[in-house]
């Protein structure tokens, strides 16, 4: 079984995140087991977009000051690499950089920021097919990486944290193809765990000090949960994850779908006590009421899924939900998004891209009925 290091931390006060993600590192033998003098280290934050660190969608930069510092003291040098979604040219990336307050951060402790797009195929065996996947050349260049995920609800997979980071490893719009050849959620959630198993993260770090419930990943509410969380196994992180925030493993897809892959979930605990740190009522939108069958669950939601929906008031015309989805389902009327039902596979890449949280997952009535307002 993994080790899975938990510590609590209640707030971003730059020192105090350092001192708890080094207690983390610590828990897991230290951070010089894994880095070691003169390599280069690889930490991939979730900047989904360019959002303020005080929205909570993202990766705060304490977490990456930590994590940056910490690889420095044993002789390492570290790169932030990361893809949000959208576009990737250098200049929207360096936008994102500075809105999620990755810039400041990375001139405050000297930790660089790649700016180097270009792309590299890997070949790689999983537990189901080989196959190739193109992935940031910068992440496999480094000797090592540093998954350094946010704890989060998401509106297509349920809950986004270690495994659904590294999504951020395909670069910009390719991202797209993915969710159209996938548009099944089981079938996108084994793509995911493939391009987790391509980069394959040495260390995963969770900021969960407050993470984000409801309308996640991206227009959700901010919500303290008060951890920071390391392992060395991503799977086992996202599980106990799970056990934290309540959310029924077998209703998330991503880990559902990994136990069915034979992919160990399970965990050993470090540091502070399950029970201790449980968050009872974090909002899980997508998730049904216990004692419902797993069949009766799939059989109601899998032609019941949940729809995008415009908030007009809040909507300013951007396009960018437009431009952004890979079904090319949305036409601009009157300065508004429309979409096309039929056509839409329910990624929710608008939701996740509107700079205005103007777009809501709307739950089918079924839904609300069986989940029972949650
Ligand atoms: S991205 Fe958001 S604000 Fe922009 S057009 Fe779409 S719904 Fe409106
Ligand atoms: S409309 Fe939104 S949810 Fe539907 S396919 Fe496009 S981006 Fe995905």
């Amino acid at each position: 079984m993994s080790k899975v290091a938990i510590v609590k931390c209640n707030d971003y006060q730059d020192d105090k995140v350092y001192k708890t993600v080094k207690e983390c590192f610590d828990l897991l033998g230290g951070l010089n087991k894994f880095v070691k003098k003169g390599m280069k280290v690889a930490i991939k934050p979730n900047l989904l977009m360019a959002k303020s660190p005080d929205g909570h969608a993202t990766t705060h930069p304490s977490i990456i000051a930590a994590i940056g510092r910490l690889i420095i003291e044993c002789g390492g040098t570290p790169l932030v690499v990361e893809s949000p979604g959208g576009p990737y040219f250098v200049t929207y990336l360096k936008a994102t950089y500075k809105a999620c307050g990755m810039t400041a951060m990375s001139k405050k402790y000297n930790i660089p920021l790649n700016t180097d797009l270009s792309t590299i195929p890997k070949i790689i065996k999983t537990e189901r097919n080989t196959r190739k996947i193109t992935v940031l050349k910068p992440l496999l260049d480094c000797d090592l990486i540093i998954n350094a995920s946010k704890m989060k609800t998401h509106a297509m997979m349920i809950f986004t944290g270690a495994i659904k980071n590294m999504f951020g490893a395909i670069a910009g719009t390719e991202k797209a193809t993915y969710h159209i050849n996938a548009s099944d959620y089981d079938k996108f959630a084994n793509e995911l765990i493939d391009i987790f198993q391509t980069v394959v993260p040495t260390l995963n770090v969770m900021d969960g000090i407050i993470g984000m419930e409801g309308e996640g990943p991206a227009a959700g509410n901010p919500k303290q949960v008060g951890v920071i969380l390391a392992s060395t196994n991503g799977f086992s992180l996202d599980s106990v994850a799970h056990d934290i925030l309540l959310i029924d493993k077998e209703q998330s897809y991503i880990l559902k779908n990994a136990k069915l892959r034979g992919i160990s979930i399970d965990y050993d605990l470090i540091g502070s006590k399950l029970d201790e740190v449980i968050i009872n009522d974090f909002n899980i939108p997508y998730q049904l009421k216990k004692g419902l069958t797993k069949n009766l669950f799939w059989k109601i939601t899998s032609n019941s899924k949940s729809k995008p929906v415009v908030i007009k008031d809040k909507c300013v015309g951007c396009e960018i939900c437009k431009n952004n989805c890979p079904a090319e389902c949305i036409v601009m009327v009157d300065k508004k998004p429309v979409f096309d039902y039929d056509a839409c596979i329910r990624c929710f890449c608008c939701q996740e891209l509107c700079p205005k949280s103007a777009i809501i997952a709307k739950k089918p009535f079924i839904h609300k009925l069986l989940s029972g307002g949650r």
